[in-house]
């Protein structure tokens, strides 16, 4: 078979030497004679897995010794619940901005749990001269007592990322599902960041949270146990049965980053990646974007064919040549190519290969 480059929103292509790995060793890890599937997740074989894989995301992430690493379950929608039910007991009060369908998500969930009181929001996307941009209002001019500031730094589906830290008097939450390690970032600034692990990390259902410390002294909801924070740390993320196997890819990913030149060199490589991209989507007029140049996500690339009625034969065409999953989210339409950390820049070049060429067949 020849090469396949997959650009799926999520879950995502992992990185071809991890998934190699994975192979090799799955009837057989680390000589036990037993797969890393089937060993207890208290044993000290997998504890060490687990101390390993926190330290190699300290490392890659820069992150400071008063945070706290918490693999847990149930993605990025499980954080959505997570951070309401953590950090607003006491009819406490958070700030959603909204630039995007994830935020809008997130917002959603928070008034359902915490009540429509308790939540305000404010929309952070503005069309300005026809391109969508991302306008941040000055949070320090906000008279108000949030617990809690929420955003989403890059927007999936929408392909809008934000690469400006926000100036906020409040801690900052981030969902940074489908950026998380793909450029440098100074943890410092946020209150929490979490991340759905099905892009830049590993198999969906894995969530991973770094949380300051100071946070967890805030008043929370009751909540299920397996969502609280607290009891996450107490127990070393492992209060019930964490996803064992999708841990052991999060740290062969982790080992993979480093062994590659961590996050800076990830950052070159996605910076190089998405200029390729939207270089060849402003030069054709063929196609088009709808986000202005500062907001363009380099995780997700979506843009439009100038003629629509072809969608159809771009997609069928770019399936035949091996570039699959570039269709738009269902809800915005378009295309849409995702090249996270593992996106190999050939895919890429394949892509801008296939479009230039697809727009001088059919222009
Ligand atoms: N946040 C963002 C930014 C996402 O991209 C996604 C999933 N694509 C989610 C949250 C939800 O993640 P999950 O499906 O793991 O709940």
């Amino acid at each position: 078979m020849s090469a396949i480059f997959n650009f799926c929103a999520g879950p995502a292509m992992l990185p071809q030497a991890v998934m190699q790995k994975a192979q090799q060793e799955l009837l057989n890890w680390n000589d036990q004679g037993v797969s890393v599937m089937e060993i207890s997740h208290r044993s000290k074989e997998f504890i060490a897995l687990t101390e390993e894989a926190e330290s190699n995301l300290r490392q890659l992430m820069e992150i400071p010794d008063n945070y706290h690493v918490l693999f847990m379950h149930g993605g990025g929608r499980g954080q959505f619940s997570a951070v309401v039910n953590n950090f607003l007991g006491d009819n406490g009060k958070a700030l959603y901005l909204v630039d995007g369908s994830w935020s809008q998500a997130a917002v959603e969930e928070a008034e359902k749990l915490a009540g429509k009181d308790n939540i305000d929001r404010i929309n952070i996307v503005e069309s300005i001269a026809g391109k969508r941009q991302v306008v941040i209002p000055e949070l320090t001019q906000i008279d108000k007592d949030y617990r809690y500031v929420h955003y989403c730094p890059n927007e999936t589906v929408d392909g809008i990322e934000i690469f400006d830290n926000l100036n906020s008097p409040w801690p900052v939450i981030a969902d940074m599902s489908s950026n998380i390690l793909s450029r440098q970032i100074d943890v410092s600034q946020f209150g929490l960041i979490y991340a759905g692990a099905q892009k830049n990390i590993g198999p969906s259902g894995l969530s991973i949270v770094i949380v300051r410390d100071d946070l967890l002294a805030l008043p929370c909801l009751p909540q299920s146990s397996i969502m609280d924070y607290r009891l996450a740390v107490k127990n070393d993320s492992m209060y019930n049965t964490p996803p064992t196997f999708a841990w052991y890819l999060a740290a062969e990913v982790f080992s993979w980053l480093k062994s590659v030149g961590g996050v800076a060199e990830m950052e070159q490589r996605n910076i190089e990646k998405a200029k390729r991209l939207y270089a060849c989507i402003d030069e054709l007029d063929f196609y088009v974007s709808g986000v202005a140049a500062q907001n363009r996500s380099r995780m997700n690339v979506t843009f439009q064919l100038t003629n629509s009625e072809l969608d159809g034969k771009f997609l069928a065409e770019a399936q035949a040549a091996g570039l699959v999953a570039l269709k738009g989210h269902r809800m915005v339409g378009g295309m849409r190519a995702s090249i996270y950390n593992a996106m190999p820049l050939e895919g890429v070049d394949a892509l801008v290969t296939f479009m230039t060429e697809f727009a001088a067949k059919n222009a």
